[in-house]
């Protein structure tokens, strides 16, 4: 069985409809897919449908972002009752932080003279819930940059002339809530937000603490030494594994189901009730 607990549309920063990913992780032979699109639901309805007659398992689910110390930490909720009132409310405000910060943005940018892209960023975005990926492909549209990875490393990554300090939720807050709406939350990401190992550390303990129920453990690209080391952590601090791709857009090296090899510890697909043959 493949599985794949962490992949983006264009209800937020991804660049496929649910409709061309659901049918991409079909193609891709991906058994079970989760949907986990920054702080919006928006994107399910559409993917639920399409899969309802494929070999394929959706999962509802969702990254909120998170405010820890300095730090945007990533919190995945994974089968989530998206009806959730109280998880609706959290995340309808965070899309509100989201155009606050974008406005913000963009007056950053603007004093370094680049015009007018807070704008373009919110025609780029749609409906979607407006964040740095759309500023970084109209950074890319303009010229000023080759890559969107450059985009962050030279405006809008923290420490740079663009990056504005985040509002968002605590961690216990989301934690809360995806509970609150029938989910299990997962710490996302953890090797990428590039914190020590004691602050690593830190961070997975207070995840735990506040009723934490998993980290993600297996991603596309990944060392194995990075993969063995996140499994330690994971086994130490009693959390479910997940794995995901946190796939955005076609390209070379991230796909839908990729070398996610589940790991020989617990997991989400457990507590998801998920068969692994
Ligand atoms: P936002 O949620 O608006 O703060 O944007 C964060 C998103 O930008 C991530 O989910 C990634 O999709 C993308 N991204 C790409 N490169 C970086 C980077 N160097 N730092 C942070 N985010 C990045
Ligand atoms: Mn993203
Ligand atoms: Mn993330
Ligand atoms: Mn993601």
């Amino acid at each position: 069985m493949k599985f794949d607990f962490h992949s983006h549309t264009k209800a937020s920063d991804g660049d496929l409809t649910p409709t061309e990913l659901v049918l991409r992780a079909c193609n891709q032979g991906v058994d079970v897919l989760a949907i986990t699109d920054h702080d919006t639901t928006a994107g399910l309805a559409e993917a639920l449908e399409v899969a309802k007659d494929k070999p394929l398992t959706l999962i509802n689910g969702v990254e909120i972002s998170t405010r820890w110390h300095s730090f945007d930490i990533h919190v995945v909720g994974l089968g989530i009752d998206t009806e959730n009132q109280a998880l609706q409310t959290l995340l309808a405000g965070q899309r509100q932080q989201r155009v606050i910060r974008a406005e913000e943005i963009g007056a950053r940018l603007a004093k370094r003279g680049i015009e007018g892209v807070y704008e373009a960023a919110c025609q780029k975005a749609g409906a979607a819930a407006v964040g740095r990926g759309h500023f970084a492909k109209v950074l890319l549209d303009r010229g000023l940059v080759n890559t969107q990875q450059a985009a962050f490393d030279k405006y809008l990554g923290k420490g740079n002339a663009g990056y504005v300090p985040n509002n968002w939720c605590d961690i216990e807050t989301a934690v809360a809530h995806i509970h609150q709406a029938g989910g299990i939350a997962v710490l996302a990401h953890p090797a990428r937000y590039r914190l020590s190992n004691k602050w690593l550390r830190k961070l997975i303990t207070l995840f735990s603490e506040v009723g934490g129920d998993a980290m993600e453990v297996v991603l596309c690209q990944q060392a194995p030494h990075e993969r063995a080391f996140l499994q330690t952590l994971c086994e130490q601090y009693q959390l479910l594994a997940s794995v995901g791709s946190d796939f955005h857009t076609p390209g070379r090296w991230i796909e839908l189901g990729r070398h996610l090899h589940l790991p020989e510890i617990p997991g989400v697909w457990q507590r998801l009730g998920l068969e692994v043959e």
